[in-house]
């Protein structure tokens, strides 16, 4: 094969990776159509407080694909991410939550729900992003204060001086920040002193091996703790028994998220008076 490199270039790739670099450029090639076709749904998923009344919900990106069916955000969101196209699927989405978040104000049963959005490092980054959530607020007459951004750690491994700025131009206008997959970063602990968060998620790896292992209870005892005395609200995400939701609630985690009280679902199958 070395011999032949010379004259041909294409024979250091193996077939195998060819395939998957072709798989993945027709993937790409259709997620760009995703948006224009209108194949992106919401889905939501139950945030709910200690007396299993739901306080809130987090939006779930699907793309309903016109063949493969439902791919997974697991799937396209990384893709999305390297070309960019997040950006304008990121805002689509906090479109959506927005318009969800105007139709529930006028109902008082609904009012003081809550939308998380996942909002990814590169969407964050992009410069346009304070001024485009905050049309997509005024025009959608959202309630501000019922949407909330989460971000990851990886946001503030660098330009940390900007996401803080950034965020608290959005605080000021009255959106709440989570840190969410909390505990499987690599950031220190020094930035959520500096930074405008409200809420943490205590990362669902910890909350699956809660009972069988005794690091995980006490790293989730910790981030419970740590919430706290932080003053910040603190939601244990993959909560799938009962046992768990136990456990969590005599070390003090008041909010809860999982399939035990409910997956992510359209919003004709959500069910808000649990
Ligand atoms: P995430 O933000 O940490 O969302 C929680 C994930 O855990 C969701 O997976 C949810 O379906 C799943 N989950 C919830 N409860 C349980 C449980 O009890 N057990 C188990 N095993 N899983 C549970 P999903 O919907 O597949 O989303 C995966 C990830 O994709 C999300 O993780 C988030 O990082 C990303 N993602 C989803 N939607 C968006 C979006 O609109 N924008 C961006 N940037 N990322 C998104
Ligand atoms: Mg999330
Ligand atoms: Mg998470
Ligand atoms: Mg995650």
């Amino acid at each position: 094969q070395a011999k032949s490199a010379g004259r041909n270039a294409l024979s250091f790739f193996d077939p195998e990776m060819q395939v998957r670099l072709q798989a993945r450029a027709r993937l790409e090639a259709d997620l760009r159509l995703a948006l224009p076709r209108d194949e992106l749904r919401l889905h939501f998923q139950p945030q709910v407080d200690e007396g299993g009344a739901v306080c809130g919900v987090e939006a779930l990106l699907r793309w309903q694909h016109p063949e493969r069916g439902m791919v997974s955000p697991a799937a396209f969101i990384p893709l999305a991410e390297e070309n960019r196209l997040i950006v304008p699927i990121g805002h689509w989405v906090i479109e959506a939550a927005c318009r969800q978040l105007a139709a529930w104000a006028g109902d008082p049963r609904t009012a003081l729900l809550t939308v998380s959005v996942n909002v990814s490092p590169r969407q964050f980054r992009d410069p346009g992003f304070v001024e485009r959530v905050l049309a997509a607020v005024e025009a959608s007459g959202a309630p501000p204060g019922r949407l909330k951004l989460e971000v990851t750690e990886s946001l503030f491994l660098e330009e940390r001086d900007e996401a803080r700025d950034k965020m608290l131009r959005l605080r000021e206008r009255g959106i709440t920040f989570a840190l969410d997959d909390f505990g499987t970063g690599y950031s220190s602990l020094s930035y959520l002193k500096r930074l405008p968060l409200d809420q943490l998620k205590i990362d669902q790896s910890f909350v699956r091996d809660l009972l069988e292992d005794e690091a995980s209870m006490a790293i989730v005892a910790s981030i419970i703790a740590l919430s706290h005395s932080l003053k910040l609200e603190v939601v244990a995400e993959g909560v799938e028994s009962e046992a768990q939701r136990a456990w969590l609630v005599a070390h003090g985690c008041r909010a809860f998220q999982g399939y035990l009280f409910g997956r992510p679902v359209p919003l004709e199958a959500l069910a808000l008076d649990a």
